[in-house]
């Protein structure tokens, strides 16, 4: 019988994980069947039956995506230093009555800017744009690069300013307002808030990334959001959106599940939506 893997979410219909795991399972000779699951959000323990379901009925491991991905974080017996220290998971894998959680985003995202955008982050100013949980996942990578500087701004500045903290011991990071960074420049801006999904621009009077840096977009699959329309008016030389970090993060789970790392450039190009 083929192991059984699942994305889990709510809303669910929207996901490419489906797709994605079994473009991979099918360019790496893996046998895996790959479903989408709409979980249940009215109780904590509604989807911790949900997630023991999956398992008992032979689930070898999952994706986690809004809202559960704290939730999901909460019900592992076993958390890997990524997932442990974002306090988030994206990833889960079910060996006998072990749950592990790990969190591949901020890696993804990591692997998209460097390998396929050739963006090195070393020695960089960096700017994080949200302090969510896709900015939480992202800040353990990013400064795991050996940035100069990350700054993350949010609207809510004790979120900010908590994220900061916590990981004060991995790097030289800051958590600010949008006012602070009135006028600063930075390499390689990310937008890590949900606003372009409801068309938004962060409150950025300008885009806060030098003409010759990037402007990365967490969203994908939107076109120019606000937040690329705006760094594209100004100049910046490249802009991009979060189909790659989508992308990579799922093959870093596959791998994890599976022992084969699948290639990403194809189902990256698949997936993309022409950014005008
Ligand atoms: P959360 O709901 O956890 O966080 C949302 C963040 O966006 C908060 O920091 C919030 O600020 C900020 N925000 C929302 N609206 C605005 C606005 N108009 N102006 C400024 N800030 C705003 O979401 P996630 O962190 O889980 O996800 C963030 C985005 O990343 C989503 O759009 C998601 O689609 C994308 N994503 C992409 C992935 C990929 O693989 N490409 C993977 C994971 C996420 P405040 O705290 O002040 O309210």
């Amino acid at each position: 019988m083929s192991d059984h893997y699942a994305v889990i979410g709510n809303p669910i219909s929207q996901s490419k994980s489906p797709l994605i795991h079994a473009g991979f399972a099918q360019a790496t000779g893996q046998d895996l069947v790959y479903g989408a699951i709409l979980g249940p959000t009215e109780s904590t323990e509604a989807f911790a039956q949900a997630l023991r379901d999956f398992a008992a009925t032979g689930g070898r491991g999952m994706n986690v995506t809004a809202p559960f991905k704290l939730q999901a974080f909460a019900l592992a017996t076993e958390k890997l230093e990524r997932a442990e220290l974002a306090g988030a998971t994206n990833a889960l894998k079910f060996e006998g009555d072990a749950i592990i959680a790990d969190n591949f985003d901020g890696v993804g995202l990591v692997n998209d800017i460097q390998r396929n955008l050739g963006v090195a982050l070393a020695g960089k100013r960096l700017l994080l744009l949200g302090a969510g949980g896709a900015a939480r996942g992202a800040v353990l990578p990013l400064l795991a690069e050996g940035p100069a500087e990350l700054v993350v701004a949010n609207r809510d500045l004790a979120k900010a300013q908590a994220l900061a903290a916590r990981f004060a011991a991995h790097g030289r990071m800051v958590g600010c307002g949008y006012g602070e960074i009135a006028g600063e420049r930075f390499d390689v801006v990310i937008n890590a808030t949900s606003a372009s999904l409801n068309g938004e621009l962060p409150p950025l009077a300008a885009p806060a990334v030098r003409p010759d840096g990037l402007a990365y977009e967490m969203v994908y699959g939107k076109g120019l959001t606000p937040f690329l329309r705006q760094a594209q008016a100004h100049g910046v030389r490249q802009i991009a959106d979060g189909v790659g970090m989508l992308v990579e993060q799922a093959a870093l789970a596959f791998e994890w599940w599976r022992g084969v790392r699948p290639q990403t450039q194809a189902m990256i190009r698949q997936l993309t939506v022409p950014l005008v």
